[in-house]
């Protein structure tokens, strides 16, 4: 069997994509891989590795390279991940992640990589009320709370806010996405695995444009072959 549907997204913090990376990590047959739940996952473990990295995340900087792409490395290990597909979320965020990446993924490489394009001034009203399920990871809002209490729907974890999702961590955040992660949309590009759609909108209606910009292989600057894309897992 060829290699399945290898994904990654990009874009700004709150601009949908944990959201979006579950329904497409289901809709291929792909484990979705999100670091910061690794991270997330590890803090609550309270493990020595775990209590670090909770200290550059609630502070909203960068986990450093060495670390993040160890965890990946190890998760695209397992299950044949790395051939079998995959969708990635929070990864890579530097150059060098990325480069790592394309190591990790030789030979036969990524199938796209998609840009959720929301801009600042939306993900930071996203962001400063955003809640999440501390043990699902679940994402709530404000304005689209559980529908009891600040419990959560699926299994009845407490829906808080997270540390790094205070003013300063965001604004940090975002400031690190436009200078390191940014960039990557570039990168990407040039090797024409790029693929992007406007974030803004309904889940529904973004998972939509997704779904429709991967399945028709077309990008909106040009047009790239359904099969360039690498998907068997249909
Ligand atoms: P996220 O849930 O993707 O917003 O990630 C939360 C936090 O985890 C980030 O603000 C970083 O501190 C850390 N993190 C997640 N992914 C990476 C990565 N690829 N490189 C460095 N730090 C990361």
């Amino acid at each position: 069997m060829g290699p399945g549907a290898r994904f990654l997204l990009l874009g700004r913090q709150g601009a949908g994509k944990g959201t979006q990376a579950v329904r497409l990590a289901a809709r291929f047959g792909v484990p979705h891989i999100s670091t910061g739940d690794i991270l997330r996952a590890a803090k609550t473990s309270g493990t020595e590795f775990g209590r670090k990295a909770a200290a550059f995340m609630a502070r909203g900087e960068l986990v450093p390279d060495d670390v993040v792409i160890g965890v990946v490395a190890e998760r695209l290990a397992q299950d044949g991940a790395v051939h079998s597909g995959f969708v990635l979320d929070g990864f890579p965020r530097t150059r060098s992640q990325a480069e790592e990446l394309e190591r990790l993924l030789a030979p036969e490489g990524l199938s796209a990589a998609i840009d959720v394009d929301v801009p600042t001034e939306v993900v930071l009203r996203r962001l400063s009320g955003r809640r999440v399920c501390t043990i699902c990871g679940a994402p709530y809002h404000i304005d689209a709370p559980p529908k009891v209490g600040w419990v959560c729907d699926k299994d009845g974890g407490d829906v808080v806010q997270r540390d790094d999702d205070t003013e300063a961590a965001i604004s940090r955040r975002l400031e690190l996405y436009d200078r390191e992660t940014g960039p990557l949309i570039d990168f990407y590009d040039e090797q024409g695995l790029l693929l992007r759609v406007d974030g803004v909108g309904s889940v529904d209606e973004v998972f939509d444009r997704l779904v429709g910009v991967i399945e028709d292989g077309r990008r909106p600057f040009g047009a790239v072959a359904p099969s360039a894309l690498g998907l068997s897992a249909r």
